[in-house]
């Protein structure tokens, strides 16, 4: 594997810079989406206020961290100021109060590891699925957010990714692949890590927004207009970071050694985390650490079987990029 490693990919792929970005276009949701994903919060939040006055509904994951494509479901979170809350008892609660009204499959699945009610609104055909007091998944819906808008490429890249990993069938994580957020999270760290940078470290520049939630303190750079020209010295285009993207996760990532740390914009060794042997089901094979439960591995889905399929992928798509006569078909091509 180390054989292939290589800073510049074998041929000119700049030809494929409109193409790839033709996919990107196609997969960006309608402004009407947008709207009945509003609608439907409007509604959620009437049935919510009526017995939680004080409970407050936030929209986070994809839909609102601008890395949703089209006819994503859409991901909630309900506040409330009672931080001890039987969380099964009150989404029990929620459910009846949702099935009343003319919502469908309405279900409450609470022993889930995120607990949830699940539901598909008739009206807008978007289904939802409602957690509460998941206020740390709204920060990082924030931070995604944040570096979406210092550079566009970055949603070029996740939003290509993202499409190939479900194309691939690995955007699983009860099977043991990676979810969203992770794929979003090694696209952030990998345009950080390009010379010039295309991303800079919001989290290791002035704090301008703090919360700390959970006993987390979590604390950034969010005055991201002011960053437009990031990454204006680098002038590498879609298809040579999409190339970059998969060429690093296939031959030059040190998966023994290495953990992916977007917090601090650089890359730590496991031993700095103790993520170094197995502990319960938590392996440790592939290290994404998340940016504020520093302690959580977004790579602990991924074991001995699902890692080998992960790394498979990630070699075939570089060498499509490299090598396929045609990569925006080849590279999405179901499995
Ligand atoms: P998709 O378009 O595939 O639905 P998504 O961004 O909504 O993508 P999900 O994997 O559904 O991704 O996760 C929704 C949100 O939940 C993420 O944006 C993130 O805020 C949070 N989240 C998901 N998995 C984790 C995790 N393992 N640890 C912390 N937060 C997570
Ligand atoms: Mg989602």
């Amino acid at each position: 594997r180390n054989s292939k490693r290589q800073v510049e990919c074998r041929r000119d792929i700049s030809w494929l810079d409109a193409p790839f970005l033709a996919i990107y276009e196609s997969l960006i949701p309608a402004e009407e989406e947008k709207a009945k994903q509003n609608q439907l919060l409007t509604l959620l939040e009437k049935h919510v206020r009526k017995e939680w006055p004080n409970a407050k509904l936030y929209l986070y994951g994809s839909c609102a961290n601008t890395f949703g494509v089209s006819k994503s479901d859409i991901d909630v979170c309900l506040a409330t100021d009672d931080l001890n809350v039987n969380k099964s008892e009150m989404l029990l609660k929620l459910a009846d109060i949702l099935q009343s009204d003319n919502l469908q499959d309405v279900q409450a699945l609470t022993r889930a590891r995120v607990p949830i009610v699940k539901l598909m609104d008739p009206a807008t055909g978007i289904s939802c699925d409602i957690c509460i007091n998941n206020v740390l998944a709204v920060v990082n819906t924030k931070l995604l957010r944040d570096y979406a808008e210092i550079d566009v490429r970055l949603r070029q890249l996740a939003f290509l990714v993202k499409h190939w990993a479900k194309s691939r069938g690995v955007n699983e994580t009860y099977q043991g692949t990676l979810s969203s957020y992770a794929y979003v999270l090694m696209c952030i760290h990998f345009l950080q890590q390009r010379n010039p940078p295309i991303l800079p470290c919001l989290q290791s520049m002035k704090t301008t927004y703090a919360v700390t939630v959970d006993d987390i303190k979590c604390a950034f750079f969010d005055q991201v207009e002011r960053l437009r020209d990031f990454g204006a010295r680098n002038n590498e285009n879609i298809s040579k970071l999409l190339w970059g993207f998969f060429n690093y996760w296939a031959y030059c990532h040190d998966y023994a050694n290495h953990v992916i740390s977007v917090r601090t914009g650089c890359i730590l060794r496991k031993e700095e985390k103790d993520w170094t042997r197995r502990i319960g089901n938590d392996r440790h094979l592939i290290c994404i650490e998340d940016p504020f439960e520093t302690s959580h591995d977004l790579g602990r889905v991924v074991d001995k079987r699902s890692i080998r399929v992960l790394r498979e992928e990630f070699e075939r798509a570089a060498e499509i990029m490299q090598y396929d006569p045609n990569p925006c078909v080849t590279l999405f091509e179901p499995y």
